[in-house]
């Protein structure tokens, strides 16, 4: 059976992007006669705040989209987090980092879709692993996988090529889980079959296909649908001025009429469905 899920970082109020998102995950279950989850990726503590969890249920129900089974929550999972860290540091395929943000900053050869490419400074030199950060040393883990691919529904066809991430932090400073490794340990725990996400995360699939050949994890397929832009095409975002959900919501608007109107590619003066 299908499974799918949305899985918002409560680090601030959702806007109709995230509503977008969620619509695809829970319309591409319930069409198929699936289930749909719902995880809250609160691992981040300094962002992540209990009110916006309460708002995210608030804005999901607002909506009329209702999830299957017990809401997830990253922060009660670190054990699990940090049991597969230990595995890869067991493979020899982590490595500790002690680089500051603005030195890998300084030091970067390229910038990537997440800023900075790790330009490798700590690969092969000794560390401190105190208080460290534990990197994925992505060329030696490409080579004991072997040739990834890896389907998306809209997309087709991919070979992975997680290289050009860099080194991703697997276990940071300050936790020992990251989003690449906590959120593709958790789709595999959670049965999701297929994880659907925006566009903006199409590169980060690349990372996760190699983690679950390196874990053994099942396969699922993905779906990235397209992202609400604004008119200058930049993705939505609260501090550009766009409404959140919840100030809708208290605005009176009517939740179920919205979906339906996201659901018909129908989308507020100004917005529009990037789909690429
Ligand atoms: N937590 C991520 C976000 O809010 C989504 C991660 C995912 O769907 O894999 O952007």
């Amino acid at each position: 059976m299908i499974r799918t899920r949305f899985a918002p970082s409560p680090n601030g109020p959702l806007h109709l992007g995230h509503a977008y998102a969620a619509l695809c995950a829970h319309d591409l279950a319930r069409a198929r006669g699936g289930a749909f989850l719902l995880r809250i990726e609160d691992i981040d503590g300094e962002r992540s705040r209990p009110e916006f969890v309460a708002e995210i249920l608030a804005d999901l129900a607002w909506l009329g989209l209702g999830w299957d089974g017990e809401v997830a929550f990253q922060s009660a999972r670190l054990d699990r987090y940090a049991e597969a860290g230990e595995r890869l540091k067991a493979m020899d395929l982590l490595y500790p980092c002690v680089c500051t943000r603005a030195e890998i900053a300084a030091a970067a050869r390229a910038m990537g879709p997440d800023g900075p490419v790790y330009p490798g400074t700590c690969r092969g030199r000794p560390v401190d692993p105190r208080g460290a950060a534990w990197r994925l040393d992505t060329a030696r883990a490409m080579a004991l996988a072997g040739p990834l691919a890896w389907i998306d529904e809209r997309a087709g066809a991919q070979v992975a090529t997680p290289g050009i991430f860099g080194d991703v932090v697997l276990l940071r400073k300050d936790l020992p889980a990251s989003y690449h490794l906590a959120a593709t340990l958790d789709d595999a725990a959670d049965g999701v079959t297929l994880v659907t996400r925006g566009m903006d995360l199409f590169a980060a699939s690349h990372v996760h296909r190699l983690l679950q050949a390196l874990l053994g994890l099942p396969v699922p397929v993905w779906h990235h649908h397209g992202l609400l832009v604004e008119a200058d095409g930049r993705k939505l975002a609260k501090r550009r001025g766009s409404p959140s959900l919840a100030d809708r919501r208290r605005a009176g608007e009517d939740g179920p009429a919205l979906a339906t109107a996201l659901r018909a590619g129908r989308f507020p003066a100004g917005i529009s469905l990037a789909s690429a």
